[in-house]
């Protein structure tokens, strides 16, 4: 029952252990931090940190990270002997110099990962020890389950029964980085104004989502921390809040961990979905719009448009309108394999949550990934089917669109 995992094991005589921060930027409840902080006293190692920028397509999102990661440096530097910033692509020569052992954050996605394989690769021909610690889920990934699971059906309990197990924090909140304490912020909006009306959360005119997940995106918080914060407030919409949190969050790194090609339309989702698309391909498609129409908010539906507004401009959409905005790009375009690939673009690029396991599974769960059969229909076949008219019987989805328009 452990967070931490030895990948390379070694034996020399260096001085230093070298802690990677590729996905924890934080020091509150940050596992790796702790374990490679204990490993190094244990040791009697000097620890340095290497703070390895993310991966992004977008300058938006990197202003963000490092609006938000200013102080982490010098906050780091309370527990640590050295603290180096790096770009991608990391030159891991100057690293491996007096380096007894490495700590890394896991990492899910190939661009991650591709580091990851690297620093492995020089672990083993150096002669350095090489410790991974899941530090950005709630339960690690194998402890849930061994394998690809169905649905959040089929992996509930796996997870909650694990809890108790790794609800422990660690180290303190009194170095609080200008991250954390914004992450931490929007927790206490979340708790004091929106927790009691989370049972409306799916109605995008009303602002009750917690806007947590880019906070999540870049470990500014702990899932961990949040569930703590939560479990013991009184209310009945805790459960279905904490669902979404760590079910269906982890849900989603289980689908990308055990499926490596979750980025790839031909292995991403079931049998019976490719079936159904296969049976559908050659339906008639009403409307076909391309990327410039949809960023430019050309199509002839206004909710689609008013997500795209929320998307392009504020760098999110509300968590309902993300299914409605996918299974509209798969209604307008020519083929299954092109509607997903330009709904990844889209989200990978616009969201300040994306590039993450809950984007690629979220579009994934479009194409029928951890959903089930529904009534065949047009172009649909047996994937769900979301339209307009669900949307005005369900919300006030004019006010959503009132709300885009005066962005
Ligand atoms: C097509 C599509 C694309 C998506 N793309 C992304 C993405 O790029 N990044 C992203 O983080 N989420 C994505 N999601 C999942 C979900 O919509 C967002 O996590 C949620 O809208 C974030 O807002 P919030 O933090 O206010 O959510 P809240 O309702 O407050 O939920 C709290 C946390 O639970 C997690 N969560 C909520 N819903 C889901 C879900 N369905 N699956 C997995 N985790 C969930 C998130 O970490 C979220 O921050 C996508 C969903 C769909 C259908």
């Amino acid at each position: 029952m452990s967070r931490l995992n030895c990948t390379v094991s070694a034996s020399n005589d260096n001085n230093i252990c070298l802690y990677f921060m590729i996905k924890t930027f934080r020091i509150y409840n940050n596992y790796s931090l702790d374990e490679a902080i204990k490993y190094s006293r244990k040791k009697g190692l000097s620890l340095h940190v290497v703070l390895i920028e993310p991966y992004e397509e977008n300058k938006r999102n990197l202003d963000f990270f490092n609006r938000l990661t200013e102080d982490l440096h010098e906050k780091l530097s309370i527990y640590a002997e050295k603290v180096v910033r790096i770009k991608r692509p990391i030159d891991f020569n100057k690293l491996l110099v007096n380096v007894n052992s490495f700590f890394i954050d896991k990492t899910y996605l190939r661009f991650d990962l591709n580091i990851y394989e690297d620093l492995k690769r020089n672990s083993y021909n150096s002669n350095i020890n090489l410790f991974t610690v899941e530090s950005n889920v709630f339960v690690p990934v194998v402890e849930a389950s061994n394998k690809e699971e169905y649905s959040a059906r089929t992996i509930r309990n796996k997870i909650s029964s694990r809890l108790d197990d790794y609800k422990s924090e660690v180290l303190t909140k009194e170095d609080f980085t200008i991250a954390e304490k914004k992450a931490f912020d929007v927790l206490e909006d979340f708790v004091s104004n929106k927790l009691e009306k989370y049972d409306l959360h799916n109605d995008p005119s009303l602002d009750l989502t917690s806007l947590l997940s880019p906070y999540l995106k870049y470990g500014f918080i702990s899932p961990v921390t949040i569930y703590n914060k939560i479990i013991d407030i009184d209310s009945e919409n805790k459960e279905s809040f904490l669902e979404e949190l760590i079910v269906r969050r982890e849900l989603a790194y289980n689908f990308v961990y055990f499926n490596s090609r979750y980025d790839n339309f031909s292995y991403m989702t079931y049998d019976w979905a490719y079936n159904t698309m296969s049976r559908h391909k050659m339906d008639k498609r009403e409307y076909i719009y391309t990327k410039e129409d949809y960023i430019n908010f050309r199509t002839h539906d206004p909710y689609f448009n008013a997500a795209m507004k929320e998307m392009v401009l504020l760098g999110r959409i509300h968590s309902y309108m993300r299914m409605y905005w996918c299974k509209k790009i798969i209604e307008w375009s020519e083929s299954y394999e092109k509607a997903f690939e330009l709904a990844l673009e889209l989200n990978n690029y616009f969201f300040l949550d994306g590039l993450t396991p809950n984007g690629y599974c979220g579009v994934a769960w479009c194409f029928g990934k951890h959903d089930r059969a529904w009534t065949e229909r047009a172009i649909f076949g047996k994937l769900r089917y979301m339209n307009d008219n669900g949307l005005k019987r369900k919300f006030d989805i004019d006010k959503y669109v009132e709300k885009m328009n005066n962005i």
